[in-house]
């Protein structure tokens, strides 16, 4: 097993198959218009299974893919087709804002995905286009009856938890996800690349979010990791015996336990959401590296990493966003959406 500077082991990877959204999250993609990566610069599905060929022998168990909107990415089914076949690969999911799952759903779990993680914030219509620009609750509800009826077990909701956008649409989101036995992960606003309109006073604590459902639902007990100490989520039983994950990354962040890296579309790698670069991959196959050479890159540069970016976010003096537009658009690579959340 590869560690890195702090003891961390080289686990898990969330590669990222396209820069583009059918959604304009306001947490995530505000501004008016974007730098897309050239579509001749993505990584082609030969060159994302080798890369993630390499990672998995290196030790990688769990692979998560994303993006921008993962299912706009042409034969998707086919790249988790080759993914799932990868021995020693335990665990291949994929995060959606759910608006195209109905229609998707079943051919992916068909080509062996084994988890989804949709994403969905708030149930009132005109609320989610308020902040999605795009998006409409009916069409996700959809994506979740779709996954269920595809056989898919362990699904979990992503919801981004805003103060004057959302902070209403917790104990909904809950009885929901219960409906569907599915389990709520409650995310921390983050201060990470698009984000432009973070400000602290949006930020609701995980404490908070706990607190407030603890007193709709009659209690919460904190659950322990079980089996993956590396997990971001902190999982709760409410006092009707819901379970819901909290995500602290940016009041309480777990950079300590951090066995994460990631790949964007064009194939750079990122050892931290937070890190201002990432190395160039793609230079790596096209320049005719062979298998040896790259896995060497990727040892060695696990092996140096330090990055702990949301802990030292914490300490911030007057913390806002945390990339101005302008550089955003000389390095497309600093956006969320782009190096994948
Ligand atoms: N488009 C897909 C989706 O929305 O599920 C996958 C990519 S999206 C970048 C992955 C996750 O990152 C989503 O659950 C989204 O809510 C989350 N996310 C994006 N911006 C965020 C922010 N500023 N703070 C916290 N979570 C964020
Ligand atoms: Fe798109 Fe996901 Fe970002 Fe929303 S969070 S804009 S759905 S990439
Ligand atoms: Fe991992 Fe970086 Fe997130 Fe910390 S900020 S949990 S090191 S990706």
């Amino acid at each position: 097993m590869i560690r890195d500077r702090f003891e961390r082991p080289l686990g898990a990877l969330r590669i990222s198959v396209t820069d583009r959204c059918n959604l304009r999250c306001r947490y995530c993609m505000p501004a008016a218009s974007y730098r897309w990566l050239p579509t001749d610069s993505l990584l082609t599905f030969d060159e994302v299974e080798r890369v993630a060929r390499a990672f998995v022998e290196l030790g990688v168990r769990k692979i998560r893919l994303t993006g921008g909107e993962p299912l706009l990415r042409p034969g998707l089914p086919d790249l988790v087709a080759r993914l799932a076949r990868l021995p020693g690969l335990a665990d291949l999911a994929l995060t959606t804002n759910g608006t195209r799952l109905a229609e998707a759903a079943e051919r992916l779990r068909a080509a062996g995905l084994h988890r989804l993680t949709i994403s969905l914030d708030t149930l009132d219509d005109a609320a989610m286009r308020a902040l999605t620009r795009h998006g409409s609750p009916v069409d996700v509800r959809a994506g979740l009856a779709a996954a269920a009826a595809a056989g898919f077990a362990g699904t979990k909701l992503n919801t981004v938890v805003m103060r004057d956008t959302n902070l209403d649409q917790l104990e909904g989101i809950v009885r929901l996800a219960a409906a569907h036995r599915i389990e709520p992960r409650f995310i921390e606003y983050m201060d990470v690349g698009g984000a432009l309109e973070w400000e602290p006073g949006q930020v609701v604590p995980g404490a908070e979010i706990v607190a407030r459902l603890a007193a709709a639902f009659g209690g919460a007990e904190r659950l322990s990791r079980g089996e993956d100490p590396h997990a971001p989520a902190r999982r709760w039983r409410l006092g009707d015996g819901t379970v819901i994950g909290v995500v602290t990354s940016t009041t309480e962040p777990f950079c300590g336990a951090c066995d994460r890296s990631r790949l964007t579309a064009d194939g750079r790698w990122f050892r931290c959401l937070y890190a201002p670069s990432g190395t160039d991959l793609r230079a790596l196959l096209r320049g005719g590296a062979d298998d040896v050479e790259l896995r060497r890159v990727l040892r060695q540069g696990w092996a140096a990493r330090e990055d702990r970016g949301a802990e030292l976010r914490v300490g911030v003096p007057d913390r806002g966003a945390l990339v101005p537009l302008t550089r955003l658009r000389a390095d497309p690579h600093l956006e969320m959406h782009v190096r994948g959340g």
